[in-house]
């Protein structure tokens, strides 16, 4: 878990920091790290403790697995500015788990992440944390708000934007995401909270974000269909 959560840092980091930024700055580079471990790791721990905790609740025995070759995958798509967060998951073990049960293991991951959402926003409301990093100077035009502007990261909206974030690419109802299961189990379900998330979206990174989606939706589907069937 703790190799899974700094790869995952690592990959956002070259995806903001860009590969050169890296070798030119390593210092600064590894300083963006630790923020960046806070507020996607926390959220990617926290996610995979909330499936965890439901499917122990349901009878089941859970373990986290780290995936070398997804992490290895992530690293590759980060040097080219995309991040596909896929660094392990937790696998259920049990005899008897009904598609409801499923549906609502898969649930509380990206539901941990909507409430981190707010839990960042409220400490962004607080207590506001602004760090400088050149490295982040490329950045000056972003068409979306995820609290990253002429070189002044905002950890906490930042934070809040990362979680929204793993939640709605969580949404993807496609193998082996927990889109995928919730939506087998009821589609209502799936389509309230995905369409909850888009609005929250909406409202704090910006309209884009829903065409973002959309583009990633089917980029992901047809890679699923294209490894899994
Ligand atoms: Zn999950």
């Amino acid at each position: 878990m703790v190799i899974s959560v700094i790869a995952i840092s690592l990959a956002l980091a070259i995806v903001f920091a860009t590969p050169e930024g890296l070798f030119a700055n390593p210092r600064e580079f590894f300083v963006f790290m630790v923020p960046l471990i806070v507020t996607i790791g926390s959220g990617f721990v926290l996610h995979e403790m909330a499936h965890k905790l439901i499917a122990i609740y349901y009878g089941g025995k859970a373990r986290f697995r780290m995936w070398t070759q997804g992490i290895v995958f992530m690293l590759i798509t980060s040097l080219f500015g995309f991040l596909f967060a896929a660094p392990g998951a937790v696998y259920i073990n049990a005899k008897r788990i009904t598609e409801r049960e499923n549906g609502l293991i898969s649930l509380a991951g990206p539901a941990l992440n909507l409430i981190l959402v707010f839990f960042f926003l409220g400490l962004e409301a607080v207590a506001p944390i602004e760090q400088y990093y050149s490295l982040l100077l490329k950045w000056g035009a972003l068409s979306i708000d995820i609290g990253i502007q002429n070189g002044v990261f905002n950890v906490w909206q930042f934070g809040a934007a990362i979680n929204l974030l793993l939640a709605l690419f969580n949404t993807i109802p496609a193998f082996p995401l927990d889109g995928s299961k919730i939506f087998r189990w009821r589609k209502s379900v799936w389509l309230s909270f995905t369409a909850v998330t888009l609005i929250i979206g909406y409202a704090i990174i910006g309209p884009t974000i829903i065409l973002n989606w959309i583009i990633l939706l089917l980029i992901v589907f047809i890679f699923s269909k294209l490894a899994f069937g």
